[in-house]
């Protein structure tokens, strides 16, 4: 659906603190090089025993010492007893030296009793070395520590688990504006106020008002809600924070708290600003628990609250946040000052989706033969993001046919691929079931053809596609239609069951290749019934409930047991009845059926204008005798 959402990957400048880092990298250093050097002088040590000054001062009585060194602050001595063990287990002692003592007479009394002693020469600059190779470690160390923090997420090794690791986009500029987008005027007109605000909050302050905190953009998927918060910060000029709902839960209680926190933190910082909130519903669901709550989820959500309560607005932060399932959303989150606003980011209709069309194909190179009114025509229902995937899958289909420019086969053929899977050439139908299926398919486009009430049939094919359709019939509406009257719903279910009437008819037989379409008539044949107070027995009674309005919209039966039977009898019926007309209308148009299966088998893919060239000269014949036009008899 989203072929947009990655892009944010690239502007990694997600709020990262270098201060934070080189303190980090500062510390890890300094440890590291006083562990070092505690090691070090470990090892050192380890080669002597330190002993107290009585035991030098017996060695040195009786004539025990082979070797001394007198070091500026201690005295290192070997006795007789230790040189006469093997190398490796020799151990040297050491004692401090009295401060005041002469060294110099006792390097000489020493001597004297004929002891080697040693004087160790320091040189000028071996303090200077020393600091040297300090400063050296600590420049190496102190860079490879800066490259690992920086590659932990920019959070320091302490930060891993902790609050910030949140994916959250921030874009200085998304350079996306209204223009961007397509249709949606009156979602358009909802975030104009926004835009004004963030340009001015001045004005609004000083009339006293309050200013908005956040709005709820409300639609089913890929129909364009990122991209008009985008938009929305694109014309307002400021940056924009994204973060999708999901990314705050999380496996350990509180994380995703302290992400909200870090969040709104970050967007303060940068004021004015958007802060985008996708699938909200992930952290927004209602806290009762019929949507079964947990602590974890509470706790963000009430860190949430708490935040869009706490920010002062009158610095220009503005939440928008996405959903597609409003009804499930925490009442609280919906009270006013919070997300009060819902602005309704509708499905595109005809102008929506030229509009659409037109945004997407700014870019492209279109052949003249192009006729985006026509496509925009099929693709009744198509959200946005499929607009923009048809647009994408026809330039690449272009390519690869090796020509400069797109032209309306490859818009056709594309819109094929994104609604009803790829054309599969390579399932090998037998003739047999070829002809079966060339049967079923003019079954439907010869009942839609010679129905009153029916949309147009555009065209029938008898090739395979990878979605498992091994033919369909294409039905285009000559204009957008948002309602429907009985008459052309029943028409509707007859075209439906049309192809299995025309097995029946002709061979005598049914397949499972109707699975679908008998799927799809009992779904309608139910709304009929059960919603749109269609029924006979039921008359307006509406005993389903629609859910998740912006998702596929089930409905579920909310009546008693009686009434659901009753339903079910009902649509029974209906279907019954309108498969038995559909048979009717083969049976007496036979002749026609037989002649279209056959042109259909020769060519494969036929268009509505072939089909209507065998529906004409026959209509004409049979104008005494007109097809069966069923009153409202369900
Ligand atoms: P949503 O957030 O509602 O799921 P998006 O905003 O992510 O949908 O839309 C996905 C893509 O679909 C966009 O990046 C854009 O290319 C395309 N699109 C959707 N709606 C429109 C529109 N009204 N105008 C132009 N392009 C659109
Ligand atoms: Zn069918």
């Amino acid at each position: 659906m989203d072929s947009n959402r990655n892009d944010q990957n690239k502007n990694p400048n997600n709020g990262k603190k270098p201060k934070g880092n080189f303190f980090v990298a500062l510390l890890i250093t300094v440890v590291l090089i006083l562990l070092i050097n505690t090691v070090f002088n470990f090892v050192r040590n380890s080669q002597y025993n330190q002993t107290n000054l009585s035991h030098f001062l017996d060695a040195k009585e009786n004539g025990q010492l082979t070797e001394v060194e007198i070091r500026f602050d201690r005295i290192v001595y070997m006795t007789k007893e230790e040189a006469a063990k093997p190398a490796a287990e020799q151990k040297a002692f050491y004692t401090g030296l009295p401060s005041g003592s002469d060294t110099y007479a006792l390097a000489v009394e020493l001597r004297d009793a004929g002891v080697t002693v040693n004087w160790p020469i320091v040189e000028d600059n071996s303090v200077v070395t020393m600091i040297l190779t300090y400063v050296i470690m600590f420049g190496l160390l102190f860079a490879g520590m800066s490259l690992l923090t920086r590659r932990m997420g920019g959070d320091g090794i302490m930060g891993s688990i902790g609050a910030s690791k949140a994916k959250v986009y921030m874009e200085k500029q998304t350079g996306i504006t209204f223009k961007d987008v397509a249709g949606q005027d009156e979602a358009k007109e909802s975030l104009q106020e926004i835009i004004d605000f963030l340009h001015n909050p001045q004005k609004y302050t000083d009339i006293g008002a309050k200013l908005p905190k956040g709005a709820l953009l409300v639609g089913s998927p890929g129909t364009g809600k990122t991209l008009l918060a985008k938009a929305v910060a694109g014309e307002a000029n400021v940056p924009f924070f994204s973060i999708s709902g999901s990314d705050f839960v999380e496996m350990f209680v509180g994380v995703g708290a302290s992400r909200v926190r870090n969040l709104f933190q970050q967007a303060a910082k940068v004021a004015p600003c958007i802060i985008f909130i996708d699938e909200i519903d992930a952290v927004g669901r209602s806290r009762d628990a019929r949507y079964g709550g947990n602590t974890e989820q509470e706790q963000t959500l009430n860190q949430l609250l708490g935040e869009i309560d706490g920010f002062d607005s009158s610095k220009g932060i503005v939440c928008l946040a996405a959903t597609n399932r409003p009804e499930i959303l925490d009442k609280a989150l919906l009270r006013p000052g919070r997300f009060d606003r819902r602005i309704v980011v509708d499905r595109p209709n005809l102008q929506g989706r030229l509009d659409t069309l037109k945004v997407h194909t700014r870019k492209i190179k279109l052949a003249e033969d192009v006729d985006l009114k026509k496509l925009a025509q099929a693709t009744a229902g198509a959200v946005g993001a499929d607009l923009a995937n048809l647009v994408n899958e026809a330039a690449l289909r272009a390519v690869r046919h090796g020509r400069q420019t797109v032209n309306q086969e490859d818009l056709l053929v594309s819109f094929e691929t994104v609604i009803a899977g790829t054309e599969k050439k390579n399932t090998v139908l037998t003739d047999t079931e070829k002809r079966m299926v060339a049967y079923h398919e003019v079954g439907h486009a010869l009942v839609a053809a010679l129905e009153k009430h029916a949309q147009p049939v555009s065209k029938i094919t008898i090739v395979p596609h990878t979605s498992g359709a091994l033919g369909y019939t294409m039905q285009m509406p000559e204009e957008e239609k948002y309602l429907q009257t009985t008459q052309e719903l029943l028409t509707e279910l007859r075209t439906l069951v049309g192809g299995r009437a025309a097995e029946e008819v002709v061979f005598g037989v049914k397949t499972t290749g109707a699975a679908n379409d008998i799927q799809r008539a009992t779904a309608l044949a139910r709304n009929m019934i059960a919603q749109y107070g269609m029924s006979k027995e039921l008359g307006l009674m509406a005993p389903a409930t629609v859910q998740h309005q912006y998702l596929e919209g089930n409905a579920y039966l909310d009546c008693s047991q009686d009434t659901a039977a009753l339903v079910d009898k009902e649509i029974q019926a209906l279907l019954n009845t309108c498969y038995e007309d559909a048979k009717k209308l083969l049976t007496d148009n036979r002749a026609l059926l037989d002649e279209i299966a056959l042109y259909l088998l020769s060519k494969e893919t036929i268009t509505g204008d072939e089909l209507m060239a065998f529906i004409r000269p026959a209509e004409e014949q049979t104008q005494e005798a007109p097809a069966p036009e069923t009153e409202e008899q369900i």
